[in-house]
């Protein structure tokens, strides 16, 4: 997307949202004054770069302003916005526009050069061509090149193949972002200063007139009410158009000239018997590159859509379009180009939509069936002795939500097909002890387990919880710890010793001989490891259940390579990121789903509170007291999107001041993600073992560190941060009998930042949060890698989860009664499945 489109995009936001500054978080001038510098870049044409200018978009004070100056600022912005559009699309005629002079005022451009009289015939032609009628049936296929559309040369299908736009087929599915509203025609007299207006009447006169001191185009329209003059800068070649009396229909913004309303440089159309593309209705407007007009691109789509449209097949069942309330296809991609109103529009792009989803969700449920089909795996048997041994011995009583995810998953063991399960459970909500539990049912079927998470320190905190279950029941063999623990033996569970490991990158390179030994000879049963564990040199004797914790730090590689580590390993994958199911069984759709969504009882819900930044003051003599009463502390340094590299740099900066300044006495350590892997270890090491008493970090704090003795998490620049993110932040503290606390310090408090934080000393909820997150922010933070592999969505959007549902349910139920779309009716979706899915990568 082009800068310029991102700010049409915020700006009519900004305008459906009522002027209330709510379109970008941090405010519209922040925006502005951030972008305009890239935004005037990307102005091709020098001519619009001073009016542009005058905007004065750099220095904007649109939060200043009430409601109705608000309004008239955007009308301002808008209408240039639109002017350049136009304006950009006369140029299509003319010659580069580079030696053009600057100038502010539009009226009163140099003379035109010589070559624009060349320029004119040339348009003229076009226009000629336009009014042949387009409407019959045309033989070539959808798959044909766009040089079969009359009018499109080699040179503009080059271009539009840089918007992917290759074949006739491609046009139709080429969508626009947008319609002008050109649909309500006014009598003259009564069009109104300002707005985007369209006007029918008669041509009573046109003449080539200059304009300021450029040649250009001067027309007196009128109607039954009355005459209005219209001029267009620089095209005295439109003259020639306008033949007396002819009958024309005008849109666009009208404006005052001495006194006198007049349309400058408005979209025109002559009224012929054909229909109106540019002018009197919901006009398109298509996402362009350069040298691409929308004139001619409205022309185009729309001798497209009438010459092919008939040789679309509709490829949904009828009773999912009847159920669904559907258009039929040819009619919604007809309808999304050249709509006849706005709920047509919406209908059209409702069916589209609907169709990406729909072929993405069949496209998922197909990919699980043939991984499940194509994968037998090994079907466990559960010895529940085993299962309640491990239960009675453990502190605490399992939740029910922990119950319930055990049964899930322990069904699927018992398949012989391989488990494939997404577990997602909130922060702290005793996902670990499932985890074991399944690995212990590995392990009594004479199987391996392993467990892979994405730090040392992080394996190291399972591998200590784990044998600290373990140890309750078995006694630890004595004589079988050998090194520095990282194999350890139970007895107690299993009619054999149980053998537990622990492989990190970090061990000495003989350690790590010995454990591969024994491992490939099947003498460890659970291995937990980070990504050590799917090195080459790694060869289990006989892997049946493979655990990846926080999942969504590993890549899809990594998560595959450990799952090729066996035949065919049951597969449970963890994650502490919340996403809304339907969302998650599309992201992740060859996985089932389990979640936890209950806390273990007791649990303390983290004191949250906002704080203005100069009460910065006393959170620090709150962090002193905490330190002093044993605790620990984290302080988060704000985000620095642009650049980790100053992210680290201000860390070390805020990490040095606070030594200094703040907490001279006290012991700090530094995280951030330009240190190397086993510096950052070493530094958590430190914190956990309580030798620090804050840790000052960056945002790669986030995941999984229990850390018990921390009580309070501090964030500065907290607005910068995403709520789930900051959900995150928070599970990091209060995570045993004692309160924990959250201070978010924003480093501006706007009255969004505001309203967004105060979520968070409200809801304690991570996925309520991730969905309030995902509506206020977009889903890019989370789907970023995630969705590779998954086909282009146009139109639809991941966070439209009831859509997505709706496709869903449709899909499974089409599933169900023909999985293989097998029957001679489905043979058209099958076809198109295919298609869209051509492209598709390995994922999860
Ligand atoms: P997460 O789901 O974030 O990985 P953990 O598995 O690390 O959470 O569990 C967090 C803490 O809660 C651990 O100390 C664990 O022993 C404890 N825990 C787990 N389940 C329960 C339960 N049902 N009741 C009480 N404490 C529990
Ligand atoms: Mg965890």
């Amino acid at each position: 997307m082009t800068g310029i489109d991102s700010l049409r995009n915020i700006l009519e936001l900004e305008r459906r949202k009522g002027y209330t500054d709510k379109a970008v978080i941090g405010g519209l001038d922040k925006y502005l004054h951030k972008q305009a510098g890239q935004i005037r870049q990307s102005i091709n044409n020098p001519q619009l770069v001073s009016g542009f200018d005058e905007l004065n978009l750099a220095k904007s004070n649109y939060g200043s302003y009430d409601v109705d100056e608000r309004k008239r600022w955007m009308a301002n912005v808008l209408g240039w916005l639109d002017e350049m559009e136009g304006k950009t699309e006369t140029d299509s005629s003319q010659e580069p526009v580079v030696s053009r002079q600057e100038t502010g005022d539009r009226s009163q451009e140099p003379v035109a050069s010589s070559k624009e009289s060349g320029a004119s015939s040339q348009k003229t032609e076009v226009r000629s061509q336009e009014t042949v009628v387009s409407s019959q049936k045309r033989r070539e296929g959808l798959d044909s090149p766009l040089t079969v559309i009359k009018g499109i040369a080699l040179s503009v299908a080059n271009k539009f193949a840089k918007l992917n736009v290759r074949t006739v087929g491609d046009l139709l599915y080429f969508f626009p972002r947008r319609y002008v509203d050109y649909s309500r025609r006014k009598p003259i007299s009564e069009l109104i200063e300002g707005e985007e207006q369209t006007i029918m009447g008669t041509i009573w006169q046109a003449r080539v007139a200059t304009l300021g001191n450029r040649r250009g185009t001067e027309a007196i329209v009128g109607d039954e009410t009355g005459n209005v003059r219209v001029v267009w800068f620089n095209q005295p070649y439109l003259a020639k158009s306008f033949r007396t009396n002819a009958q024309v229909v005008i849109s666009g913004t009208v404006g005052v000239f001495k006194g006198h309303k007049v349309f400058e440089s408005p979209e025109w159309e002559l009224l012929k018997d054909k229909e109106l593309i540019h002018t009197g209705r919901l006009v398109p407007v298509y996402p362009l590159t350069q040298g691409l007009y929308p004139r001619q691109v409205r022309k185009w789509t729309k001798e497209t859509v009438d010459g092919y449209i008939w040789q679309l097949s509709d490829f949904l069942p009828s009773e999912i379009k009847t159920r669904c309330q559907l258009l039929d296809l040819p009619a919604a991609i007809a309808q999304v180009h050249y709509p006849d109103d706005l709920k047509m529009a919406e209908r059209a792009r409702g069916r589209l939509s609907f169709d990406e989803l729909f072929l993405l969700q069949l496209g998922v449920l197909a990919r699980k069936r043939d991984w499940k089909e194509g994968q037998p795996g090994n079907a466990f048997h559960i010895d529940q002795e085993v299962i309640s041994r491990f239960l009675q011995c453990l502190p605490f009583t399992l939740t029910q939500a922990q119950e319930r995810v055990l049964q899930e998953i322990i069904t699927d063991l018992k398949q012989a097909k391989a488990m494939s399960r997404l577990l997602q459970g909130e922060v702290g909500s005793g996902k670990t002890v499932i985890a074991t539990l399944a690995l212990l049912i590995a392990a009594a079927n004479g199987y391996q387990g392993a467990l892979m998470a994405p730090t040392e320190v992080l394996a190291e905190q399972h591998y200590t919880n784990i044998c600290g279950y373990l140890s309750q029941v078995g006694t630890q063999e004595p004589g079988s710890e050998p090194g520095e623990g990282t194999i350890r033996c139970y007895t107690g569970f299993l009619s054999r010793p149980l053998t537990i490991a622990l492989l990190i990158g970090s061990l000495s390179n003989n350690e790590k001989e010995r454990l591969h030994d024994e491992i490939k000879k099947g003498k460890v049963d659970i291995i937990i490891g980070t990504h050590a564990l799917i090195q080459k040199e790694v060869e289990f004797n006989k892997l049946g259940l493979a655990v990846i914790d926080e999942q969504h730090r590993f890549g899809v590689l990594q998560r595959s390579a450990l799952r090729q580590k066996g035949f065919n390993p049951h597969v449970l994958v963890m994650t502490a990121t919340p996403i809304p199911r339907t969302m998650a069984l599309t992201l992740y759709g060859d996985l089932d789903l389990s979640v936890i969504d209950e806390l273990p009882p007791g649990r303390q819900v983290v004191k949250t509170k906002c704080l203005e930044p100069q009460y910065r003051e006393k959170a620090y003599s709150f962090l002193h007291r905490q330190v002093s009463n044993g605790r620990q502390a984290f302080i988060i340094c704000p985000l620095i999107e642009e650049s980790e590299v100053l992210e680290a740099k201000a860390a070390k900066t805020e990490y040095e001041r606070l030594s200094r300044e703040v907490f001279p006495g006290l012991k700090l350590g530094l995280l951030h993600g330009q240190m190397p892997g086993n510096e950052k270890e070493e530094v958590m090491r430190h914190f956990r073992a309580g030798e620090l008493d804050i840790l000052v970090s960056t945002s790669v704090v986030e995941v999984g560190i229990d850390v018990p003795r921390a009580s309070v998490m501090m964030v500065e620049g907290a607005e910068r941060f995403g709520l789930s993110q900051l959900h995150q932040f928070r599970g990091r503290v209060g995570r045993d009998k004692e309160q924990g606390y959250c201070l978010l310090i924003p480093e501006k408090l706007s009255p969004e930042a505001r309203e967004r934080l105060r979520l968070m000393e409200k809801v304690h909820d991570g996925f309520a949060l991730a969905e309030k997150d995902l509506e206020l922010r977009g889903p890019g933070e989370f789907f970023g890698t995630h969705q590779s592999g998954l086909p282009d969505l146009k139109l639809a959007k991941l966070t439209d989860l009831r859509s997505m549902e709706l496709a869903r349910q449709e899909a499974i139920t089409l599933f169900q009664s023909d999985p293989n779309l097998k029957k001679a009716e489905h043979q058209p979706l099958r076809q198109q499945l295919s298609r869209v899915w051509a492209k598709g990568a390995e994922w999860s």
